[in-house]
């Protein structure tokens, strides 16, 4: 045991369990940062204390035996255990911390165009799966692809119950909008950083502009994070049910997703499964949180695969497009703002 509750009743208590925190979670090799089951007991109990026990338990048992912990700094630690309960917080190696967040991380990562003070933005997806699957497709990406696999990962998927369980740091590329047919980017337009430091003179911003995928320009690999909702798609009535692609059953394409009709919305006359409030919460406070660390500008965060690639996808669809994205916008860059 590193340490106990009654450690939290002092500063300088409070001082000493983060420098044994800290030789726990900051080893040797700054690359990979592994912690083996054996520390668990030790670093739960200080983590508690921190306000993560949650998160890093259900990170430390779901990763088997090993698993990835973000590094902090004690400031980065002392200023999280500070923050409203739901706060997230992105570290400086790129992962998201808090409640509700864990981290599986893939080996399906590239180098970004772009370096740590200009990541770009976001693009939104859906998985085109049931409930509950966010963890079981984590998993399948911890892997590089095997032969005949498809070469894809994200950044961070948000499962149905809000839960964030992320694959790649934001400071790597993943493989989410990288078909032969997706479009390449170029600089649009700059727009001067909103953020109040006047410590620092203003940043301009990039805003980008979709071009045609023949350009060899940067594509949204090179340039944006991918997060993934989980979320079935397109629903179509079949008999009394609702069903997901392919919208039959006993095709050649498999078994489609059967879902509630509470969960379904209508949108210019077609039917969508409908994202949930959890998930809504759970992309505002990621947003919120990739936004403070990275200074990102609301355009660069309006992005759907459909628009990149608009022959081969759909996603997330028009229920995230239009009802729930404005939403969390609104909320994260301030009502209506549209720089
Ligand atoms: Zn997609």
């Amino acid at each position: 045991m590193i340490g106990d509750l009654s450690m939290l009743q002092d500063e300088a208590a409070l001082g000493a369990l983060v420098g044994k925190l800290r030789a726990v979670w900051d080893p040797v090799d700054a690359e990979q940062e592994y912690v083996t089951l054996a520390d668990l007991d030790g670093l739960w109990s200080g983590c508690f204390l921190l306000g993560h026990a949650p998160s890093l338990t259900r990170r430390l048992t779901s990763v088997n035996t090993r698993c990835t912990v973000p590094r902090m700094t004690d400031q980065e630690r002392l200023h999280v255990a500070h923050q409203p309960s739901d706060h997230l917080e992105v570290t400086d190696q790129g992962w998201l911390i808090g409640p509700g967040t864990e981290a599986c991380p893939s080996a399906r990562s590239s180098k970004l165009w772009v370096n740590e003070t200009n990541i770009l933005g976001i693009v939104w997806h859906y998985t085109d799966t049931r409930s509950a699957t966010a963890m079981g497709l984590a998993r399948r990406i911890m892997q590089m692809p095997g032969p005949g696999q498809r070469a894809a990962s994200w950044h961070i998927c948000i499962d149905r119950s809000g839960a964030i369980v992320q694959s790649i740091s934001a400071l790597l590329g993943s493989w989410h909008a990288g078909g032969a047919s997706a479009a390449r980017f170029v600089v649009d337009r700059f727009v001067e950083d909103a953020r109040i430091d006047l410590a620092s003179p203003p940043v301009k911003r990039r805003i980008w502009r979709a071009v045609s995928p023949h350009t060899g320009l940067p594509g949204a690999n090179d340039l944006f994070l991918g997060i993934e909702l989980e979320n079935v798609g397109e629903v179509r009535r079949h008999g009394a049910e609702w069903l997901g692609w392919p919208f039959a059953h006993g095709t050649a394409n498999g078994e489609p997703v059967v879902v509630p009709v509470d969960e379904i919305a209508k949108h210019t006359g077609r039917f969508y499964h409908q994202f949930t409030a959890a998930q809504v919460d759970a992309a505002q406070r990621v947003t919120q949180a990739l936004v403070g660390k990275y200074h990102l500008v609301r355009p660069n965060c309006t992005l759907s695969h459909q628009a990149i690639d608009p022959e081969r996808r759909t996603d997330p669809g028009p229920d995230w497009m239009d009802r729930c994205l404005p939403i969390i916008l609104d909320q994260v860059f301030g009502g209506g703002a549209s720089k």
